[in-house]
């Protein structure tokens, strides 16, 4: 790769521009590979054309050459109906809690729930939303000393797959396939806007 071609990429312009310019990056790329994989190449090509038009790592791979870097690409390539992790940490910090996280966007979601999972269709479990967090904390088990955020022992309650019925900004369905959870359920924000408390219900099978 040429380094005039880095710096330009790097300077912050339209995304339009980027993208007419990573093709014509691409193209070069596939003129001086031509004659070793020219299927290959076209079909990255077009990838990634998708990825500069509609993903939410978009800033990640503007700001990356994956044919000179090793760095992960991201799991732009799943979809909706792909498992995903969830886990449930139950941590006995200041005050008792579980708390829920399901893959999202490359990201734990995550909701602390002081009462737990619910256990039947009537159960209506408040769930506040806190920070995301990385999918690497889906196997985070220990202590969290004293004055540390969130300081207390955290063990996994359950950890499993899920997949995704609804995922929008007034209602999240999932189906659990945990070793203690299996089946729907159902998460609807309290309040519209920027509102924290959440409800978790547990679906009708
Ligand atoms: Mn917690």
């Amino acid at each position: 790769m040429n380094k005039k071609y880095l710096s330009f990429i790097s300077i912050k312009r339209p995304l339009k521009f980027h993208t007419k310019f990573l093709v014509f990056l691409l193209g070069d790329i596939n003129m001086k590979k031509k004659n070793t994989k020219p299927k290959d190449n076209l079909s990255t090509k077009n990838q990634a054309a998708q990825l500069v038009e509609n993903n939410p790592l978009k800033e990640y791979h503007e700001k990356r050459d994956f044919n000179l870097t090793t760095e992960p690409q991201g799991n732009e390539e799943k979809t909706q109906n792909e498992n995903k992790i969830f886990v449930v940490q139950e941590h006995h910090a200041k005050r008792l809690h579980y708390d829920f996280r399901l893959e999202h966007n490359g990201v734990l979601k995550s909701w602390a729930i002081p009462k737990g999972i619910p256990e039947n269709t009537t159960d209506k479990r408040l769930a506040v939303e806190t920070e995301d967090h990385p999918l690497e904390y889906a196997e985070f088990e220990g202590n969290i000393p004293e004055g540390q955020y969130g300081a207390g022992k955290v063990t996994i309650w359950d950890k499993g797959t899920y997949q995704t019925t609804v995922w929008n900004e007034k209602i999240i369905e999932v189906t659990l396939t945990g070793k203690k959870l299996k089946g729907r359920y159902i998460l609807v924000p309290l309040k519209k806007g920027t509102d924290k408390n959440w409800l978790l219900l547990k679906g009708k099978e």
